[in-house]
């Protein structure tokens, strides 16, 4: 999927919203209406005088009692639907339309800006499309738990507290600068470290902010990569090949995992290479060390690493047996 053809199924959405919801509502009137016959009475009694009443007003004669009555009697048929509608189990309100949006109608524009809603679409579309477990809501920058990184130096004189809040000040102000720059990361070190927490974080505040991001662990790439080399692909898989090359950023998750072979090596380094050489972004978290790295891939794609990307170690003890 490219942008624009994300940008066209949001509007897909917001037109079926619309249709479905003027259409549910069309239907729930058109039963009640037929049930209870005295609403489309009370419609057009409401209607003649209202009629009335506007003749009144635009001949400027300016009869307060008569308009007064005309009030009354509206005010008491609204009542009276009211109540026939509530005998029926409704509201009034029931008979609008229940747009998802309030705001814009699930026309989201209001005027010929877009509605507040359009990020919140846009948002859910990319996630979607993303990859992304449902961790993903209760992880952002200030959900991660800092306070259980060690505040003591380690003999390189730096603590694990330390280091992890330069590593988030670091990647908070490449999310900002994404526009200008794109965003070549590796995190390594240990695991339980909160590397895949991190790489969450940046996913979404990247996607809040309409940036089209995809998610994957390097076992699940590579096995599509693979299987797209060789047409055996399904449906699903070419898409989600094509999504690698369209996304803003690629998340390459535990990277060293995927079973390292002769057929993986060049996979991997056509992958960094070309988003390199297209200026997009990519994020890659590694249980390896950076000699593991060099020793395990090739030293083409240990170069362009090291030549590229803002490497940052997590280091600590594993989070997770605290
Ligand atoms: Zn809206």
């Amino acid at each position: 999927m490219t942008k624009e053809e994300i940008y066209t199924a949001i509007a897909e959405d917001y037109e079926n919203d619309r249709a479905s919801a003027e259409s549910k509502a069309h239907l729930l009137k058109k039963r009640l209406y037929e049930e209870n016959p005295r609403l489309a009475e009370i419609d057009s009694e409401i209607m003649q005088n209202g009629v009335e009443l506007f003749k009144i007003s635009a001949s400027g004669a300016y009869n307060t009692e008569q308009r007064e009555n005309f009030r009354v009697k509206i005010d008491a048929l609204n009542k009276e639907k009211d109540n026939v509608l509530k005998n029926a189990g409704y509201s009034l309100e029931a008979l609008e339309p229940r747009y998802k949006c309030d705001i814009c109608k699930d026309n989201g524009f209001v005027g010929s800006k877009r509605c507040q809603c359009f990020r919140m679409r846009l948002a859910d579309k990319l996630y979607d499309l993303s990859n992304i477990g449902p961790l993903l809501e209760d992880e952002n920058f200030n959900t991660f738990d800092y306070s259980r990184f060690s505040k003591e130096k380690n003999k390189d004189g730096i603590s694990p507290y330390e280091n992890i809040m330069n590593i988030v000040m670091d990647v908070m102000g490449a999310v900002d600068d994404i526009d200008e720059k794109p965003m070549h990361i590796l995190f390594y070190g240990n695991s339980g470290l909160g590397k895949t927490f991190m790489c969450n974080c940046i996913a979404k505040s990247l996607m809040e902010r309409g940036y089209f991001v995809v998610y994957m662990s390097a076992y699940k790439l590579f096995s599509y990569m693979l299987r797209f080399r060789f047409g055996r692909e399904t449906d699903k898989e070419a898409e989600a090949v094509r999504l690698l090359n369209e996304c803003d950023l690629l998340v390459i998750d535990d990277l060293g995992t995927e079973g390292v072979n002769a057929g993986t090596i060049p996979e991997l380094f056509d992958i960094i290479n070309t988003r390199l050489l297209n200026n997009k972004s990519i994020l890659i978290s590694t249980n390896l060390s950076l000699a593991d790295i060099s020793k395990t891939y090739s030293e083409r794609i240990f170069s362009r690493i090291t030549g590229n990307f803002n490497i940052y170690k997590f280091i600590g003890s594993d989070l997770r047996l605290k």
